[in-house]
């Protein structure tokens, strides 16, 4: 697998879907950068399958400096087009923010591809910040004064949940679809999802639902005062050409 993937950051059969965000209404207002393997033999690979590998491997730096340079591509291509008045998120392994040099590297993409940081946002995962707090805190109150928006992903599934989020400079937190799932079924599911957008929202830090299914999950996350949506009932994630045609439609 380390060979084949190596390959495939050479020979270009990577490649990022992208999944939007909508609001109540189902206006669009984010979008997220999915990374895609499309491998010659075996066909696609999702990314649950390599992703871990190439954590395990360092592989992922690499990966994902190509995951944030095309997405930052491919925004300030919409945004050329006066299609993109949100951010595009970016998925971001532990690796990568705790890497030295981070930052750098990061402002040296934006630059490169003359995105507006005001366009960007990182995704971050509760165990990015649960290790070297103080050294995660620090980088993401430079990446806000930067004006690059940072979320925290998969939201509830990770240890410290609720009080640490009072310390956290992030702009938003995406409730992991395991509690959306269960959200008509289960009674303390829907209790996490309804406490977590009463709490962040009063923090003054938005709230996105993920892997919202149905209408009834969408109407009910409404009435907690959800106000982002992401999911297969709005779109599944799809290739930039397809983006533009739905942002078109
Ligand atoms: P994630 O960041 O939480 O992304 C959301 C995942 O939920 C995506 O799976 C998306 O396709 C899926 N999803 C969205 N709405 C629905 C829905 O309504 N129903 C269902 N069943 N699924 C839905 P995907 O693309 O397979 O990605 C899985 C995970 O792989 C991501 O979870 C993320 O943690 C990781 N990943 C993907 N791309 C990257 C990347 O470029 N870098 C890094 N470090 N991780 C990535
Ligand atoms: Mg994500
Ligand atoms: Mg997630």
């Amino acid at each position: 697998m380390r060979n084949e993937l190596q390959e495939a950051l050479r020979n270009g059969q990577l490649f990022l879907n992208y999944q939007p965000q909508v609001d109540q209404l189902g206006e669009i207002c984010g979008l997220e950068a999915l990374v895609r393997w499309k491998h010659p033999v075996k066909g696609m690979i999702p990314p649950v399958d390599f992703i871990p590998i190439a954590e395990e491997t360092g592989q992922i730096i690499q990966l994902g400096q190509w995951v944030l340079s095309q997405a930052c591509r491919d925004a300030k291509q919409l945004l050329d087009k006066g299609m993109l008045n949100t951010r595009v998120a970016v998925n971001l392994s532990p690796l990568q923010f705790h890497r030295l040099g981070f930052l750098d590297s990061l402002q040296e993409t934006l630059l490169s591809t003359t995105l507006p940081p005001v366009n960007l946002e990182l995704e971050l995962t509760e165990g990015i910040l649960m290790h070297d707090s103080q050294g995660a805190i620090d980088i993401l109150l430079e990446l806000e004064k930067q004006g690059i928006a940072t979320s925290i992903d998969d939201f509830g599934t990770g240890y410290s949940s609720f009080s640490y989020l009072k310390d956290l400079p992030v702009q938003s937190v995406k409730i992991d679809k395991s509690f959306v799932d269960n959200i008509l079924v289960n009674r303390k599911d829907a209790a996490v999802c309804q406490g977590t957008i009463t709490m962040a929202q009063q923090m003054g830090i938005k709230v996105v639902a993920e892997g919202v299914e149905t209408q009834e999950q969408f109407e009910l996350l409404k009435s907690y005062g959800c106000k982002a949506f992401q999911g297969y009932l709005f779109a599944r994630p799809m290739t930039f050409d397809d983006l533009v045609l739905w942002m078109r439609r």
